[in-house]
């Protein structure tokens, strides 16, 4: 568990962190009726896989001039894993950070979404839904689900 995470209570203050350490990444995160907007909703066991994540890319970024650097612009949980978009430059996406992105997603789909712990993506046919949670959580949910 990093630290910085026990300061963390909520995605809001989350978010926050994310612009400000990784503000390259981030300039779209948080703005005000302003386009194009990053929208970010994930449970706080994935903070970590984005912190991490968000650490290697920013780096990567700031190799790429300024006016040309791709940005995030939608983070969120689908069918049980991580999809990360990134707004493209007009030369795409760099491979090196498309690579960091799909290890990201490969391991939050094996990462339980609402406490970090190992997880597995379960599916469930009455409410349709599809998420990663670890054996603890997955019941807690389907036991939310019956009442
Ligand atoms: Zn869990």
């Amino acid at each position: 568990m990093s630290k910085w995470k026990d300061q963390i209570k909520n995605l809001e203050e989350f978010k926050k962190k994310l612009k400000n350490d990784f503000p390259n990444l981030y300039k779209y995160l948080n703005r005000d009726r302003s386009v194009p907007y990053c929208s970010l909703c994930i449970g706080k066991g994935w903070f970590d896989i984005i912190y991490n994540l968000s650490a290697k890319i920013e780096p990567e970024l700031l190799k790429i001039s300024k006016d040309n650097r791709p940005a995030a612009i939608q983070i969120k949980e689908k069918f049980g894993s991580l999809r990360y978009y990134m707004l493209r430059n007009k030369n795409g996406i760099p491979t090196n950070i498309e690579t960091l992105v799909n290890a990201a997603e490969i391991e939050s789909s094996k990462t339980c979404e609402q406490c970090g712990k190992p997880g597995t993506s379960k599916c469930n046919y009455i409410h349709f839904w599809i998420k990663t949670l670890c054996p603890e959580c997955h019941k807690e949910r389907s036991n939310a689900n019956k009442s």
